[in-house]
């Protein structure tokens, strides 16, 4: 088993929307005494994460505005974040934009948003924090997927954001091969439904019953579902687990 060095920092891109996936995984991993690299678009809300974190679990924590479909900004992003919190250990990929429009309605902007978001964002943070785990031959990357991947849209978000979820799949697929003999683990969460407000804002409660209906597990996936699913793959523990595609769906896809 290779082992996690002590003081280790995890990066979290899409780290700060109030009730997201991003903030519930930046709160448990600090809870687990994970130091905090912070991406999001607005500095702000970078800023006041990373006060609070540190305020309440006592780990150092940093934030820097990125948009991650800019390479450039990617990069001076982590290398800032690098310069400021112990060694690089881990990486959750939680950035991505939704987008509803049918097929036949898509304009060329609107597929390249979303792939440049869902897709790109992903390899470019990917990409630079990879240069670093491979100089400590140790590391953990976790992308955030969906199940509209598998099942081939079926959800909110339509064509382009299904199909730079399943680019993610097989990025995490190719980096687990290529980053394998570094000692890093790549990993992709697929989550099913999950009460945030990315499906078009809060979901009404009638909305809710109509997403559990699909499913075998009687409730709505929360944020911390995925946050654990996370904090499981991240940790030293999950270190002969590579390549895969856990689904955290309530049953929502199975294969
Ligand atoms: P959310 O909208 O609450 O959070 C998304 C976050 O990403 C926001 O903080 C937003 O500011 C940030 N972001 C968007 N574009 C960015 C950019 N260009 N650069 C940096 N940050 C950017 O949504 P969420 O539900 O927490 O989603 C998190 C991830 O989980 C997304 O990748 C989403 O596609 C995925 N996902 C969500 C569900 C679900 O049901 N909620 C299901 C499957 C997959």
């Amino acid at each position: 088993m290779n082992a996690l060095p002590q003081e280790r920092t995890a990066i979290v891109t899409g780290a700060t929307s109030p009730r997201g996936i991003g903030r519930a995984t930046v709160d448990l991993l600090a809870s687990q005494g994970w130091h905090l690299g912070i991406i999001d678009l607005d500095q702000s809300a970078c800023d006041e994460l990373a006060n609070e974190v540190t305020a309440k679990h006592g780990v150092k924590a940093f934030g820097v505005a990125t948009d991650v479909a800019d390479e450039q900004q990617v990069r001076a992003a982590i290398d800032q974040i690098e310069a400021s919190l112990p060694q690089i250990v881990a990486l959750a990929n939680i950035a991505g934009v939704s987008s509803p429009v049918p097929y036949l309605e898509l304009t060329s902007d609107e597929w390249h948003r979303v792939i440049n978001v869902n897709l790109n964002g992903v390899h470019y943070v990917t990409r630079r924090v990879a240069e670093t785990m491979v100089q400590y031959e140790v590391g953990r990357i976790v992308s955030i997927s969906s199940v509209s991947a598998q099942r081939g849209g079926g959800t909110f978000s339509k064509t382009p954001y299904s199909v730079a979820k399943a680019g993610v799949i097989g990025l995490t697929r190719s980096l687990a091969r290529e980053l394998g003999p570094y000692n890093i683990t790549v990993n992709a969460i697929s989550p099913g439904p999950i009460d945030t407000d990315i499906m078009g804002g809060t979901l009404t409660e009638e909305r809710k019953a109509e997403l559990v209906e699909d499913l075998v597990v009687n409730r709505l996936g929360t944020t911390h579902d995925i946050a654990s699913a996370i904090s499981f793959l991240i940790a030293e523990e999950a270190g002969y687990i590579s390549g895969q595609t856990l689904n955290v769906d309530g049953g929502l896809y199975m294969h």
